[in-house]
C-alpha cells in the first residue's frame, strides 16, 4: 500500500489491493471523492441504503492521513468539553459528547455486519498531568466533562511510567487497525454493488440544475450528488482560510522485555504526546505520537522525529524504532470540523474536514451526518458542524494571526529565495528553494547525485514550497498541498501538479 510520504507507516503492510476500473455508468446517485475514513465510511452507508455510488480516488485506498494516523478511538476531542461549553454553548458540547458515542457504534456495527477482522479493541485512555500548568488544564477538562456528562475519574494510577500530577482514566474508548477496517468496508461496498476508482485524480466539478458533473483522470463522472471526502476539499474555497494544515510525528517502537502499555494515553503538553500498542505480524509496537507543527515550518523535519525517540527513550526501556512516519491534519478556525454543504455549492456538493487530530471519529460520524442530508435533507448535527459558519470566538483570532504569519512568511519566502549561481552547489541528499534566472525552482539532489527540478510555486494559491527532509516531499505552508520531488501531487487542495523541469 502506498502513502503519501516517503517513510513507511505501520498500517502499511496491509497488502490486499483492488485493481478494478469497472466501466463508467451514466450517472450515480452520489460520487465520493476520497478513499479514506470518511470516504468509505460514507460511500457504505449511502450504498447500504440503497443509492447507486462510486468512489473516486486520486492514488489507493489509505493513501492520505488515514494510512498515516493512529487510529486511537477516543472521545475526549482536541477541542476539549470545557472549550465547547465556552464557545458554543453547553446544550451544543453536550451534542458534541454524542458525536464520539455513535462514532464508535458505527464502527462497533459495521465490523460485525462485514465480518471485519481490523484488531478492533475497547479500551480505557489516561489523560495525565505532568507539572503545574498541565494540571490546571487538567482540571479545565475534568470540570467540562462532568457538565457535560462525559464519564472521566481521577486516578492515582496510570499504566505509563511518568511521575505525573494529577491523571483521569476514561472508559470505553477504543483503537483498531485502519487499513484493515477501511478495506473491509471497500470489500463490502463493492459486494454491495458500489465502484472504487483507484488512480483516479478528480479534477474539478461543474455543478448544474440537476447534477453536478466532476471531472477526472479517468473521464467525467455525472452524479446527483457529490461529497469531497478528500480531507481538504480541491480547488480554491472558503474552507482553506478556515483550516491550517499541521504535520504530526509517530513512531512504533520494539520495547525491551515485552512490556508495552497496552491502553491509550496522553499528556497535556503543547503539542501533547499520545500514546497507544499495537501487534503487527504477532509482535507488540508501541506507538508514540507528537512533536506537531505547522506544515511547512520546521526547518528540519527529520528533527522532530529525533526529539520524539528521545524523549520516549527518556521513560520506556526502547530496544529498537520499527516504523517512523509522518502525516498531515487540519487545524479549523474555531475547533470544530466542519461537515455539511460545501461553501458556494449550490446544494449538491458536501464535504468535511478541520477534524484536528479526531478524524477516526469526525471521519465515520460523516457517513451519519452526509449520509442523512443525503437520504432525508436533516441531520442533528447539521448546525454544530455547518461549513458555512462563522463563529466570533477567542479562537478565531488567534487562528487569523496564524493566517498572517502565513502571509508573512510567504512573502518572505518570495524575498529571501536563495540566490545560487549552480545547482550543482547542494550536497547530495540536499533540497532548497532557489532563483535561477529570474525564476524559482525547488531543487533536491539524491544521494549518489541525480538532480529533480520542479517549479516551486504552488499552483493552488502561488504560495513557494518548503523541503520535508522527513517525507522527501515538497509540502505547502499555506493551505498544506504536498509534492513528491518530481512535482507530483500527493496531497490537496491542489489537483494541479508542480512542472517538472528535465535536466
Ligand atoms: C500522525 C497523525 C496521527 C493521528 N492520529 C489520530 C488518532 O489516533 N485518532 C484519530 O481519531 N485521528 C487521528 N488523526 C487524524 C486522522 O488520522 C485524520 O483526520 C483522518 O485520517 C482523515 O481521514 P480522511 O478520510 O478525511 O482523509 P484522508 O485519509 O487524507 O483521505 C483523503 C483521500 O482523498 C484522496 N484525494 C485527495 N484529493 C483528491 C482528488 N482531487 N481526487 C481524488 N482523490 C483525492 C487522497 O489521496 C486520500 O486518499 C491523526 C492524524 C495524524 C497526522
Amino acid at each position: 500500500m502506498n502513502r503519501d510520504g516517503a517513510r513507511k507507516s505501520i498500517w502499511q503492510e496491509e497488502i490486499k489491493t483492488f485493481s478494478l476500473d469497472p466501466a463508467l455508468a451514466k450517472c450515480y446517485d452520489v460520487a465520493i471523492v476520497g478513499a479514506g475514513i470518511t470516504g468509505i465510511s460514507t460511500a457504505i452507508r449511502l450504498q447500504k441504503e440503497g443509492k447507486k455510488c462510486i468512489v473516486l480516488e486520486a492514488s489507493n485506498i489509505g493513501f492520505g492521513t488515514t494510512g498515516g494516523t493512529t487510529a486511537h478511538l477516543n472521545d475526549f476531542f482536541d477541542t476539549t468539553y470545557a472549550q465547547a461549553i465556552k464557545d458554543v454553548g453547553l446544550q451544543n458540547a453536550k451534542l458534541l459528547k454524542y458525536v464520539g458515542i455513535e462514532a464508535r457504534n458505527i464502527i462497533r456495527n459495521n465490523i460485525r455486519q462485514f465480518n471485519i477482522s481490523c484488531d478492533f479493541e475497547s479500551k480505557p485512555a489516561y489523560l495525565f498531568a505532568l507539572d503545574e500548568k498541565q494540571e490546571k488544564k487538567l482540571d479545565d477538562i475534568l470540570k467540562g466533562a462532568s457538565q457535560v456528562g462525559h464519564p472521566m475519574a481521577q486516578t492515582d494510577d496510570i499504566p505509563f511510567p511518568f511521575a505525573f500530577k494529577k491523571a483521569v482514566s476514561i472508559p470505553d474508548q477504543g483503537q483498531f487497525h485502519p487499513i484493515k477496517y477501511i478495506k473491509g468496508l471497500a470489500e463490502a461496498f463493492i459486494n454491495l454493488g458500489g465502484l472504487l476508482l483507484e488512480e483516479c485524480l478528480c479534477e474539478g466539478h461543474d455543478e448544474k440544475e440537476d447534477v453536478v458533473i466532476l471531472q477526472s483522470s479517468k473521464g467525467r463522472v455525472s452524479a446527483r450528488s457529490v461529497i469531497y471526502a478528500t480531507h481538504i476539499p480541491p480547488g480554491v474555497n472558503i474552507l482553506h482560510l478556515m483550516n491550517a494544515p499541521y504535520r504530526s510525528y509517530a513512531i512504533a517502537f520494539r520495547l525491551k522485555g515485552d512490556c508495552h502499555p497496552m491502553e491509550l494515553g496522553y499528556d497535556l503538553t503543547e503539542p501533547y504526546h499520545y500514546y497507544r500498542t499495537q501487534k503487527i505480524n504477532g509482535e507488540n509496537l508501541f506507538i508514540a505520537g507528537g512533536e506537531d507543527h505547522k506544515t511547512g515550518h520546521a526547518d528540519d523535519t527529520g528533527e522532530c522525529f529525533s526529539k520524539l525517540e528521545n524523549y520516549v527513550r527518556e521513560y520506556f526501556d526502547v530496544d529498537t524504532a520499527v516504523y517512523s512516519w509522518s502525516s498531515q491534519y487540519y487545524e479549523p478556525a474555531d475547533g470544530l470540523p466542519y461537515i455539511g454543504v460545501l461553501p458556494g455549492s449550490k446544494g449538491k456538493i458536501y464535504t468535511a474536514t478541520g477534524f484536528r487530530g479526531n478524524g477516526m471519529i469526525f471521519g465515520t460520524i460523516t457517513s451519519q451526518i452526509l449520509g442523512d442530508l443525503i437520504l432525508n435533507g436533516s441531520s442533528k448535527y447539521k448546525d454544530l458542524f455547518d461549513p458555512a459558519r462563522i463563529r466570533p470566538i477567542a479562537g478565531f483570532t488567534n487562528f487569523v494571526k496564524e493566517q498572517a504569519v502565513v502571509v508573512f512568511d510567504f512573502v518572505k519566502d518570495k524575498m529571501l529565495t536563495e540566490r545560487i549561481n549552480s545547482l550543482t552547489e547542494l550536497s547530495d541528499g540536499e533540497a532548497k528553494v532557489v532563483k535561477y534566472e529570474g525564476e524559482s525552482y525547488a531543487v533536491y539532489k539524491e544521494k549518489g547525485g541525480k538532480l529533480h527540478l520542479i517549479k516551486s510555486t504552488c499552483p493552488h494559491a502561488k504560495c513557494e514550497v518548503r523541503w520535508n527532509s522527513a517525507e522527501i516531499s515538497w509540502d505547502c505552508p499555506c493551505h498544506g498541498s504536498r509534492f513528491n520531488i518530481n512535482g507530483r501531487m500527493l496531497t490537496g487542495p491542489t489537483v494541479k501538479n508542480l512542472q517538472r523541469i528535465e535536466l
